[in-house]
């Protein structure tokens, strides 16, 4: 079923935890001078218009990256993210959102490789598209041809990860982030996790999940715990209490196995500044859970509270694991509810801004009716 258009939901609160992560992945790849392949098992358009049809439809930006471009005190890990925004947007306005495949362009170099996956023939050829107007737009700036730097494939992305496995570089970033419209996609990352570890078990893995009713959802994060990873970090971040009828994506969640050592701390940091920010209600918090295959101790904290130790995560049952799975409609732990600070005193415009290259991405096609989709449970 490809009724999923990324477009509806360019920008929202999801994107910007994901990106927002990406950036911080790539930052620690390229601390080493060693190529890596960054691996994007489902890529989506590339770029997006927030004027566009789809985007302008829920604006679901408007409660995602809009606040964040308005900060005058970012944390740096988010400024640096925010400028992978602005890069796109030289004007200073807000025009366009960056998707995975671009945040992963702008923030890796010339020694590595960028393979994008993408199943649906629409986006898949805006896809292409927007990167060779990129290619064009460095062309033009002086830069030499990347030759086969980025390879854009429309294709299934869980088949087509195996094998790339291992990458010649040994070294690899791995974004998985399917729609989650059926529910076999859970399974699906599951299993391609486990086969991607079999083949290359030092790779970095980073999977987006939304949190939501469906059992699937609900149980995906603790089953995702018990793969056969050295070390697992999970960060998720909620914008408000979840309405009874379970519509509209309250929460997210990114996953990631062999994360690096700096995230965990980085992460405990920045995530009250973004629960203040993109926080509409008392409900609004985040948790970080990490774990180790050694110990298979996990710790968790949610609203910047430290919990106990909750013991093994790979043999827990799946609702005991990491201990912070919170159901919607629960409460969160006593002591924990509440988000960091309020959304008063919201900074202001951003000063400063850097020019950057203009480019021109490719908007996206005629508007047709879509299928109701895990990511806010309205049509899109
Ligand atoms: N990663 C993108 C980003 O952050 O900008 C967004 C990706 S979007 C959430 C999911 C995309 O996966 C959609 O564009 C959809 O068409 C595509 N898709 C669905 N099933 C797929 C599959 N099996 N293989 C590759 N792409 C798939």
């Amino acid at each position: 079923m490809l009724s999923y258009r990324h477009a509806f939901h360019a920008g929202n609160h999801a994107d910007v935890l994901k990106h927002f992560v990406q950036v911080q992945l790539h930052k620690y790849m390229n601390q080493k001078d060693a190529a890596y392949t960054y691996i994007d098992t489902h890529s989506g358009a590339g770029v997006y218009a927030l004027d566009s049809n789809y985007a302008s439809k829920n604006a679901e930006y408007e409660s995602g990256i809009a606040p964040l471009w308005e900060c005058r005190d970012l944390p740096p890990p988010l400024a640096e993210y925010v400028d992978v925004v602005r890069a796109m947007n030289p004007s200073g306005k807000l025009r366009y959102y960056p998707g995975s495949p671009y945040v992963a362009d702008q923030m890796s170099r010339e020694q590595d490789r960028l393979r994008l996956f993408e199943l649906h023939p629409a986006d898949n050829k805006i896809l292409a598209e927007n990167f060779r107007k990129l290619e064009a737009h460095k062309a033009e700036q002086g830069e030499r041809a990347r030759g086969r730097r980025v390879m854009i494939e429309r294709g299934d992305g869980f088949l087509s990860l195996k094998a790339l496995l291992p990458p010649p570089s040994r070294r690899a970033l791995v974004l998985i982030d399917p729609p989650y419209e059926v529910k076999d996609d859970y399974r699906r990352v599951k299993d391609a996790l486990e086969e991607a570890l079999g083949r290359f078990p030092s790779g970095t893995y980073a999977v987006w999940y939304p949190v939501l009713q469906r059992m699937e959802s609900r149980q995906f994060a603790d089953k995702l715990k018990r793969l056969p990873a050295k070390e697992w970090l999970n960060v998720t971040l909620t914008v408000s209490t979840p309405t009874p009828d379970g519509v509209g994506l309250h929460t997210s969640g990114m996953f990631l196995l062999n994360p690096p050592y700096t995230l965990e701390p980085m992460l405990r940091q920045v995530m009250p500044y973004l629960v203040r920010v993109l926080g509409k209600d008392a409900a609004a918090t985040f948790t970080i859970e990490k774990g180790t295959q050694v110990t298979g101790a996990a710790v968790t904290r949610t609203g910047g509270q430290p919990r106990q130790p909750v013991g093994n995560a790979r043999r827990a049952s799946p609702l005991s694991g990491g201990g912070s799975l919170r159901l919607p409609g629960q409460k969160f732990g006593e002591g924990r509810g509440a988000a960091e600070g309020s959304r008063e005193g919201k900074p202001g415009r951003a000063s400063g801004e850097k020019a950057r290259p203009d480019q021109t991405p490719q908007r996206e096609g005629a508007e047709r009716p879509p299928a109701r989709n895990p990511r806010n449970g309205r049509r899109g």
